[in-house]
């Protein structure tokens, strides 16, 4: 006996939201940096921060706090 894959199943790691307010990459459904519920499960890129001080994309994202994030969020 074979096991199919679950079809039904989502994809991997997309249980994601990000934020389209922040674009912070949520797993609940209200964002913990702005606690904004304007979540969105249509996104693509993301990029980690780890020390929003020393990145040039934090800056330019306007990012202030470690963590995840949705390079597009729409
Ligand atoms: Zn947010």
């Amino acid at each position: 006996m074979v096991k199919g894959k679950d079809s039904r199943a989502r994809k991997k790691g997309s249980n994601l939201k990000a934020c389209r307010e922040c674009h912070s990459l949520v797993e609940g459904d209200v964002c913990p940096m702005c606690q904004s519920s304007s979540l969105s499960e249509d996104w693509s890129g993301y990029l980690v921060i780890v020390d929003p001080l020393k990145s040039e994309i934090a800056k330019l994202m306007g990012i202030k706090r470690p963590g995840k994030f949705a390079l597009k969020v729409r």
